[in-house]
C-alpha cells in the first residue's frame, strides 16, 4: 500500500539533476545542454556544496531515496556519483535501505562502469529505452538501437542490479499499434530477464522543442489522441495478462511491491530536497527552484550563494489540491482519507465533498475501504477528473 498523502514530517526524497546530454532530442524539454561537459567537475563540485548547505533544511528527517536523473547523469563517471552519494550521506541521516536511483542511456553503459555505480551505492537503473522500433528511435532523435536496450539490460543485471526500470514513450510520430504491441510483447517476454518496472509516458509536443516547430508546420505524424488511448490500453491489458500491476497512472512494476519509491514521494506529496541547476524541490511548504543555466548555478556556489531562481510558500488551499492530483494517480491506493485528515487538519469529505461525489456519480470515482480513487475509466480521463480539485 502506497499511503498518499504522507504526514508533513515524513522521510524525505532527494533528487539530484544532472543536466548533461550528449546531444538534445527533439521532443525534450528537460533541463539539459549539449556540448558542455568540459562543465561537468566544477558541477560536481557545485553540487556536494549545495548538498552541505542545504541538507538542514531537512531538518532530523531521514532520506528514504536518492534520485540521480536528468539529463543524463550516466554521463558521470562511478567516481563522480561516488562523491555525490557520499556528501549526501554525510550531511543526511539516509535510510540503510535507501532507494538510490540513477537515469542512465542503453548506449555506453559498459560493464566497468555498471559495477561502479553499483559499488558507488546505485541500487536502481532507470535506463532510457523510449522504444524498441528502429524507425522510432530515429524518429525521437534517439542514439541508440534497440539492441543496446537489450545488452543494457543484462550488463546491469551482471553487474548485480536486481531493480531496473525501462523508460517507454507511446504516440510518437509515425507510431502503429502493431509497433507498440510488438514492444510490449517482447518485454513481458523477457521475464525475469527483464525489467522489474515500467514506466510508460505519451509523448506530449512541449513548446520551444523542434518537435513544436515541426508541429506547427505540419510535418510531424502524430498518432491522434484515439490511437494513443487504444495504446495505452493495449500497454494495460498486455502487462495485465502478464501479471504486472498496473499501480499508477504511468507506471507498472513485475512484483507486487516492487512500485518506485522514489516517485512514491512525489504522488504521496512527501517533502523532498532538490539538488542540482534546473532542479525544484518542497520542504516544510517552502518550493525552491535552482538556476536552469549550470554555469550561473557552479558560479553561485563557489561564492557560498545558494543558487536559487525562485521560492515560493505554498498555501493551505493549493497543498490539499495536489495532494489530490498526486493521490489519484496510485491507482490501486488512491487517496487515504485518514492520512489525508491528519496532513491537512480537514477531512476529505469535508474539503471535497461535493467534487467526490460528483466524480463518483460519473463512475470515474470510487470510494474504497480507505479512501477514494479513480475507477478504470476515471483513469482514462484522468486529467479531467484531477481538474475537478484544482
Ligand atoms: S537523453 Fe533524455 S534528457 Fe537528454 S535530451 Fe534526450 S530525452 Fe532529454
Amino acid at each position: 500500500m502506497i499511503l498518499a498523502p504522507v504526514a508533513a514530517d515524513a522521510p524525505i526524497g532527494v533528487y539530484i539533476h544532472v543536466p548533461f546530454c550528449a546531444h538534445i532530442c527533439p521532443y525534450c524539454d528537460f533541463t539539459t545542454y549539449a556540448g558542455k561537459n568540459n562543465l561537468v567537475p566544477a558541477y560536481v563540485d557545485a553540487v556536494v556544496r549545495e548538498i552541505e548547505l542545504r541538507a538542514g533544511e531537512a531538518g532530523a528527517r531521514s532520506a528514504a531515496t536518492i534520485y540521480l536523473g536528468g539529463g543524463t547523469p550516466s554521463l558521470l563517471t562511478p567516481v563522480q556519483i561516488e562523491r555525490i552519494l557520499a556528501a549526501v550521506r554525510t550531511h543526511l541521516p539516509v535510510f540503510v535501505d535507501a532507494e538510490v536511483t540513477m537515469e542512465a542511456n542503453p548506449n555506453g553503459l559498459s560493464p566497468e562502469h555498471l559495477s561502479g555505480y553499483l559499488q558507488a551505492g546505485v541500487n536502481r537503473l532507470s535506463i532510457g529505452a523510449q522504444t524498441l522500433d528502429r524507425r522510432g528511435l530515429r524518429t525521437l532523435g534517439r542514439q541508440h538501437e534497440a539492441e543496446d536496450v537489450l545488452v543494457s539490460l543484462q550488463a546491469a543485471a551482471d553487474a548485480g542490479f536486481e531493480r531496473i526500470n525501462l523508460d517507454f514513450i507511446l504516440g510518437w510520430p509515425g507510431q502503429t499499434r502493431e509497433s507498440w504491441q510488438r514492444d510490449l510483447q517482447t518485454l513481458v517476454s523477457l521475464g525475469d530477464a527483464g525489467p522489474d518496472h515500467l514506466s510508460l509516458y505519451s509523448l506530449i509536443i512541449e513548446p520551444g522543442t523542434p518537435y513544436a516547430d515541426a508541429a506547427a508546420r505540419g510535418i510531424l505524424n502524430m498518432p491522434d489522441d484515439d490511437a494513443t488511448a487504444d495504446m495505452y490500453e493495449d500497454a494495460i491489458s498486455i502487462l495485465a495478462a502478464a501479471g504486472w500491476d498496473h499501480y499508477e497512472i504511468a507506471n507498472w512494476c513485475r512484483e507486487p511491491g516492487g512500485y518506485s519509491r522514489h516517485n512514491a514521494v512525489y504522488w504521496q506529496h512527501g517533502d523532498y530536497l532538490g539538488i542540482g541547476a534546473g532542479a525544484f524541490g518542497t520542504i516544510n511548504g517552502k518550493r525552491v527552484m535552482n538556476q536552469l543555466l549550470p554555469e550561473r548555478y557552479i558560479t553561485d556556489l563557489a561564492n557560498n550563494v545558494l543558487p536559487q531562481s525562485n521560492t515560493e510558500l505554498l498555501d493551505e488551499t493549493t497543498a490539499r489540491a495536489e495532494s489530490m492530483m498526486l493521490g489519484l494517480r496510485l491507482l490501486n491506493d488512491g487517496v487515504d482519507a485518514a492520512g489525508f485528515a491528519v496532513r491537512h487538519g480537514i477531512d476529505l469529505d469535508e474539503a471535497y465533498g461535493p467534487q467526490v461525489a460528483h466524480m463518483c456519480e460519473l463512475g470515474l470515482m470510487e470510494r474504497t475501504a480507505s479512501g477514494v480513487r479513480l475507477t478504470q475509466r476515471g483513469m482514462m480521463l484522468a486529467n479531467n477528473v484531477v481538474a475537478e480539485f484544482l
